[in-house]
């Protein structure tokens, strides 16, 4: 997989692809990254990439001129074209899924806006706009930075462990990941659940898939909606959400 992000300000991804597990893949080559300087293509001295918005209002626009000879100078070069991806407060919603289907294109160019954003015009360069929550940002660097973080972790090799990948919130259930539990087995006089203890993996099973419903109708209930679920479990859900609405009920998690 190859990455690639346009931006005025292309030094700062490399400190974070570096470090860790996404460093250590990028390394053994599972993905290869490159950040362009949107200025490499403008033309006056003072390599300028905005201006002020036609009908007046604050701030300033990036021109369309350097986004639309960077993206077409870059989608020439190398072998795959790049799928071709925007961001802004106003794309569609980034998720697991998204990521996941990302996860199968083979070079993917990414351009950040800055500033109060972009002419529009600049759009019929996208195959696609993602946003990655709803709040704005100072730019779309950040945004490019999570969505190749979520999509290089789900590449082939990335995590070390294949497995972990699989198993997580949001994949495949739909649902929240279940509570988990490291040493030590009592902590300040909390202990974990007995079954986690039992070396009985049906029941360790059973016990995470009902800790995740749990989960997911405690504190994301609108992902219930696509989930699959049985009967028991719609019940079990059910109750936790009456549970909910009545009066302070909780399992004295910090996250409830
Ligand atoms: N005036 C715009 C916001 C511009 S923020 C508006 O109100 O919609 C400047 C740039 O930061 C955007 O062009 C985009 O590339 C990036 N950005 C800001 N918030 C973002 C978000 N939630 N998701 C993705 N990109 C974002």
């Amino acid at each position: 997989m190859i990455f690639e992000a346009v931006s005025v300000i292309p030094e700062v991804f490399d400190p974070y692809l570096d470090a860790s597990v996404l460093g250590r893949a990028r390394r053994a080559g599972v993905f290869e990254f490159a950040a362009h300087d949107l200025r490499e293509w403008t033309h006056d001295r003072h390599r300028t990439v905005d201006d002020a918005p036609f009908g007046g209002g604050q701030g300033m626009l990036m021109k369309p001129e350097p986004i639309f000879e960077a993206v077409e100078d870059l989608s020439a070069r190398g072998t795959a074209r790049p799928h071709v991806v925007f961001f802004s407060p106003c794309g569609a919603p980034f998720d697991e899924r998204a990521a996941e289907r990302l996860s199968h294109e083979e070079r993917l160019l990414f351009v950040c806006g800055r500033y109060e954003g972009m002419d529009e015009r600049v759009y019929a360069l996208a195959d696609e706009v993602l946003s990655v929550g709803d709040y704005v940002l100072t730019g779309g660097e950040l945004a490019a930075l999570v969505v190749i973080d979520a999509v290089a972790r789900l590449l082939p090799g990335a995590l070390g462990d294949d497995m972990s990948a699989v198993d997580e919130s949001f994949s495949p259930s739909g649902l929240l990941e279940y509570a988990q539990y490291t040493r030590p087995a009592s902590f300040r006089g909390v202990g974990v659940p007995e079954v986690l203890l039992s070396g009985d993996h049906g029941r360790v099973d059973a016990w995470r898939r009902q800790s995740s419903v749990e989960r997911t109708a405690r504190w994301r209930p609108d992902l219930l909606v696509g989930a699959e679920l049985t009967d028991e479990e719609r019940e079990l859900a059910r109750r936790v959400r009456a549970e909910r609405t009545g009066e302070g009920a909780g399992d004295g998690s910090p996250l409830q």
